[in-house]
């Protein structure tokens, strides 16, 4: 029996509320799948930075590196700066690790109504580059106050750095029967950097995936694209701030952030990677039990997808669309008056139902 190791960062808000839910989950596929997920929890949150100062202890590193994969709910309190929260507790994760590939599902979920016209059978999936591109820390202000202020911001992409999310693009298109991969650029202005990406994911799709059609488009072009024509992507590869816009573009298309799941993932599984909601804290619902569950549960089965656990992961994934069919359980932001818990305990019963037409039949 595969036994994984499994750090839990439940975080601020929403974000120990929604895991509740997704452990019972996971403690139901072990169950049924016959796999075994030991948890260890970490209270690094806002809590923790207000008492001691940081948002994890000093070898807090160390200590995550040797686990298997990373469950992250969501960091952000009003008390302290959402710089502190996201660059001393996600930032580091994502950098140090590796996890280079920010892996964003969209994908029509039933009963849950698109907001486009035509928006139903949209199904795709967006590689954004995690680690480097317009996110840097380099660059600047001068002249702070006066007139002649100014800021620099550097965007710094390497030709490693565009392979490497080129080829994870590729591979899971090819792994996933899908035919082809569509690239955001902005190189028809005078950007070094997109430059720099296009001539080497091109290449690299020309060179390693010859089999799969590629695209690229100006990415306000391929913004419009997205709602006239959501159903005629599969893979979409974009730099950190193209992904960044684009995946919530994406979410939006979808049904919103209470769906949408997302992996930060080191594709070469030297350290581990994390999967969390795309959603923050939630500071307005917090503490009143109502936020959505499924982008935290969803996270869970992408995670164990990533483990090699396709069996599990497709079950949650099914339950979650079993009671969204149903329709009965549903949250408010989806249009209904369910609690957090009761939407976990829907998902956790039509695993079961499943598990039990599988036996029956
Ligand atoms: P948010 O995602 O927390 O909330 C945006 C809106 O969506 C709110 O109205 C919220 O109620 C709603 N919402 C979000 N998740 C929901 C769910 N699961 N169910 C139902 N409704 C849901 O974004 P925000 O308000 O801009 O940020 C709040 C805090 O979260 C900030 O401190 C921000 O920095 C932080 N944040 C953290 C992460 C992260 O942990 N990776 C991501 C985004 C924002
Ligand atoms: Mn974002």
């Amino acid at each position: 029996m595969n036994t994984y190791q499994i750090a839990v960062i439940a975080g601020d808000g929403i974000g120990p509320e929604v895991m509740e839910q997704a452990l019972r989950v996971l403690n139901a596929a072990e169950r049924q799948d016959n796999f075994r997920l030991e948890c260890k929890e970490f209270s690094w949150n806002s809590e923790y930075y207000l008492k001691h100062g940081r948002m994890m202890p000093e070898d807090g590193m160390e200590r995550l590196k040797s686990f298997d994969a990373i469950l992250f709910g969501a960091i952000g309190d009003a008390r302290v700066p959402d710089e502190v929260t996201i660059w001393e507790l996600i930032m580091p994760i994502r950098k140090q690790f590796r996890q280079y590939v920010n892996f964003r599902p969209v994908k029509s979920l039933p009963g849950i109504p698109s907001p486009l016209a035509n928006g139903d059978h949209i199904d795709f999936v967006i590689f954004r580059e995690n680690a480097e591109g317009e996110y840097s820390d380099s660059g600047g202000r001068l002249y702070a106050g006066q007139e002649g202020e100014i800021a620099v911001q550097n965007t710094i992409m390497t030709r490693a750095g565009v392979e490497r999310i080129a080829r994870a693009a590729g591979s899971y298109a090819e792994k996933h029967g899908l035919k082809k991969v569509t690239s955001a650029t902005k190189s028809n202005a005078v950007i070094h950097a997109n430059k720099l990406w296009d001539e080497h994911v091109s290449r690299v799709m020309a060179e390693e995936f010859g089999g799969l059609e590629f695209e690229q488009y100006y990415v306000d072009a391929l913004a419009a694209y997205f709602v006239q024509r959501p159903q005629s992507f599969e893979v979409v590869l974009a730099s950190n701030l193209f992904g960044d816009i684009l995946s919530d573009l994406g979410s939006g298309i979808v049904g919103g952030l209470g769906l949408s799941p997302s992996g930060n993932i080191n594709p070469e599984k030297d350290y581990p990677s994390m999967f969390e909601p795309v959603h923050g804290s939630a500071p307005d619902i917090a503490g009143k039990g109502i936020a959505n569950p499924i982008a935290q549960i969803w996270s869970a089965a992408l995670m164990l997808e990533h483990l090699g656990e396709h069996k599990a992961a497709k079950r949650i994934l099914e339950a979650i669309e079993a009671v969204l069919t149903e329709g009965a359980v549903r949250t408010k932001d989806i249009g209904g008056d369910a609690t957090t818990a009761q939407m976990g305990e829907a998902i956790l019963l039509a695993m079961k139902k499943k598990k039990n037409v599988k036996s029956e039949g």
